[in-house]
């Protein structure tokens, strides 16, 4: 696959909105260790509304889609990580403005401004343990997809490996950021419910544009 449209990009939100269903529960679980046990329920709520969002008022192109995600998270999701996502949904829709197809350049540079956006919200940066510790490899991965030639399919499988080793790494860290910072010390030993969220979110890409 070397471009997605737009039907794509729905069939990926789509895919990523039933993981998160399904893996509800355990996403409030990681949260309830080092958090107020609620992401599962954030997340949950967040993506309904995004996807009841885009079946009411379907959007044009792929910019819209975006945007409407990230209306729906911003408004929708009480917690920390509903601005968050949102903000990354929003500045992916600007940085994708106008275009009908994306290759796994566009993606990639979409990509990098999404995560730039919850950075400049969060101020996190790699090794606070957020959901940046499972974006930024994946971003690295994708920028290397890229780089080497390869088709969206390769580039968004290797983003989802690395985002699961970014997400699994976040287990021995001390939380710098968010509620679990309040933690200190405790939070070490448990995985980051964002960057679990955040890994779900691109293997759902994976999945839905794997070859
Ligand atoms: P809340 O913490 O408000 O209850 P959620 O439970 O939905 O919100 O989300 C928690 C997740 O949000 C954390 O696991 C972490 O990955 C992410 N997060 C929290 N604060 C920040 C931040 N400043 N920057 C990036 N991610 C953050
Ligand atoms: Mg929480």
């Amino acid at each position: 696959m070397t471009s997605v449209g737009l039907e794509d990009v729905l069939a990926w939100l789509r895919e990523a909105a039933a993981r998160i269903e399904e893996q509800r529960e355990y996403l409030t679980q990681l949260d309830s260790a080092i958090g107020d046990a609620d992401h599962g329920i954030n997340m949950s709520r967040g993506f309904k509304a995004a996807l009841e969002r885009l079946d009411s008022n379907p959007p044009e192109d792929i910019a819209g889609v975006f945007k409407a995600v990230a209306m729906a998270l911003i408004g929708k999701v009480g917690g920390a990580s509903g601005p968050l996502y949102g903000t990354m949904f929003m500045e992916m829709g600007k940085a994708v403005d106008g275009k009908d197809r994306l290759d796994a350049a566009d993606l990639a540079a979409a990509f990098r401004a999404g995560i730039d956006g919850i950075k400049a919200r969060g101020k996190a940066e790699e090794g606070d343990k957020t959901m940046i510790d499972a974006l930024e490899p994946a971003y690295a991965a994708l920028q290397e997809a890229v780089a080497s030639g390869g088709g969206v399919d390769v580039a968004v499988s290797a983003a989802a490996e690395a985002a699961a080793r970014g997400m699994e790494a976040t287990i021995p860290l001390v939380a710098r950021k968010g509620r679990a910072s309040y933690l200190g010390e405790r939070s070490a030993g448990h995985q980051d419910p964002g960057a679990t969220s955040s890994h779900l979110i691109i293997a759902a890409a994976a999945e839905a544009w794997g070859s």
